[in-house]
């Protein structure tokens, strides 16, 4: 499904070259990729419309700048706008707290919150140096508390017992105690879940939230839960007041559309995924990460910034002019192509993006080799004076030692490149009336 869409955003950005702003009319087609992209990942259909209506009023009116054509200036608002969406950058766990700061974990039977818990133990001691202790306040499944213990240990951190026939209130105040007169940082608060929303569940957890005063409440959420996600995050979301979320099972062929979604239901900042069964499995969320995994568009975005950092469009432009009014082409505008070329990433990068027939003939050559032979050429030139670049008819025997010299080649190679240089005139000269235009167009938007 990815690479269909980085296919299909191409292939509509294709039908919008040349255009100086972006308008209700070309972007229309590309706005409708955007919009089936985020519903095959998995992004619910009423966050999808907010989402579209948003990027719609950044994107109109917009000017294409430098090198882009509208469709890469487009892609680069719905990226900015997703990143946006998602928190802009990654958001961190606050300890703003008397010690023991407390994190109270929520969530669906399932969604990963002991494991979570475990992998926060982890993250706390080995990366945070915090001193953590873990308790469990889920009395309705006995295998839970065992499990809690089990990762508590392999994450190195405390665990405070607790029994099932307790309350979880008094677990819970019993575990505060304990942390605070040994001198933790920090409490992880492991809670039951359900398999559904439920009312006693909701009342458990907020009187949890309130007997604790936790600084940190996470929603742990199943990125799997895709649409069904956002119910559930809003149910969380109105009970208790959340800080932040954690998304779970990003390792499976979750599209990542529940970041999306919840955030927007929540508003609240995702601050782990969970990418893994073991303790390992957990990353600090980073929005411009899940932009490009929900859009799948890692390519196109790489070659956005390829074009902006690398083409000059100007000299693309006097190019194009030039050859409009049929002046000659000399070794200078040679060389310009060529140092072009290499900065779009060599021949091999620029074949992928010469239209189809061009691209069939240059993918005869091979990009390593030419790679070479394009940066001898262009020391050669180097070598030569302004004058012999306009007028490189100027350039006999003497000249050509020199220059052989100064670009540490042979004469021959120099009589090659003047060869060469002549042959592609003459094609230049064919192509005069309209051709090369177009192409240099092509190259440069
Ligand atoms: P809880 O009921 O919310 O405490 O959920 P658990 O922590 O017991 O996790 C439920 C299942 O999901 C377990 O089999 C976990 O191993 C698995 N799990 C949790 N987080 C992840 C994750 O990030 N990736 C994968 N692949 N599995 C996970
Ligand atoms: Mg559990």
């Amino acid at each position: 499904m990815l690479e269909n869409l980085t296919q299909r955003l191409a292939r509509t950005m294709k039908t919008l070259r040349g255009e100086a702003r972006l308008t209700e009319a070309n972007t229309q087609e590309m706005l409708r990729e955007v919009r089936m992209a985020l519903l095959e990942a998995d992004v619910a259909l009423p966050v999808v419309r907010d989402f579209i209506a948003s990027v719609k009023e950044k994107a109109l009116g917009e000017d294409v700048v430098g090198s882009l054509t509208p469709g890469q200036a487009l892609v680069g608002v719905v990226n900015r706008e997703l990143t946006q969406l998602m928190g802009g950058s990654a958001s961190e766990l606050s300890f703003a707290t008397q010690p023991p700061a407390i994190i109270l974990m929520a969530g669906l039977q399932g969604a990963g919150k002991t494991t979570t818990t475990g992998k926060l133990a982890k993250y706390l001691r080995e990366t945070l140096r915090k001193k953590v202790l873990t308790v469990s306040c889920d009395i309705y499944r006995p295998a839970a508390i065992a499990q809690l213990e089990t990762v508590t240990q392999q994450a190195g951190a405390d665990f405070f017992p607790s029994q099932p026939e307790q309350n979880p209130i008094d677990i819970a105040q019993a575990a505060v105690q304990w942390a605070k007169t040994h001198y933790y940082d920090v409490l992880l608060v492991d809670t039951a879940g359900r398999l559904g929303i439920d009312e006693a569940m909701m009342q458990e957890i907020s009187a949890l939230h309130r007997t604790l005063n936790p600084i940190e409440t996470l929603f742990v959420v199943d990125a799997m839960q895709g649409q069904d996600a956002v119910n559930t995050a809003k149910a969380f979301n109105d009970t208790l007041p959340l800080t932040g979320v954690v998304l779970t099972k990003l390792d499976g062929d979750a599209r990542g559309g529940a970041a999306l979604s919840v955030r927007h239901i929540t508003g609240k900042p995702i601050k782990f995924v969970g990418v893994g069964e073991k303790l390992t499995g957990l990353d600090v969320f980073h929005p411009d990460r899940m932009a490009n995994r929900i859009l799948g568009m890692g390519d196109i975005l790489s070659l956005v910034e390829e074009a902006q950092k690398s083409i000059d469009l100007d000299a693309a432009k006097d190019m194009a002019e030039k050859f409009k009014k049929g002046q000659g082409f000399d070794l200078e505008d040679f060389k310009n192509q060529i140092s072009q070329m290499r900065k779009m990433g060599g021949l091999g990068g620029l074949i992928d993006k010469l239209p189809a027939q061009m691209a069939g003939a240059a993918g005869q050559v091979n990009p390593a080799d030419a790679e070479k032979q394009m940066r001898r050429t262009e020391g050669i030139i180097n070598s030569m004076t302004p004058l012999e670049r306009r007028k490189p008819d100027l350039i006999k025997a003497t000249r050509k030692r020199r220059i052989a010299a100064g670009a540490g080649v042979q004469v021959q190679e120099v009589n090659r490149l003047l060869k060469q240089f002549e042959e592609m005139q003459t094609m230049m000269k064919k192509m005069q009336k309209g051709g090369m235009a177009k192409m240099m167009k092509a190259m440069g938007g």
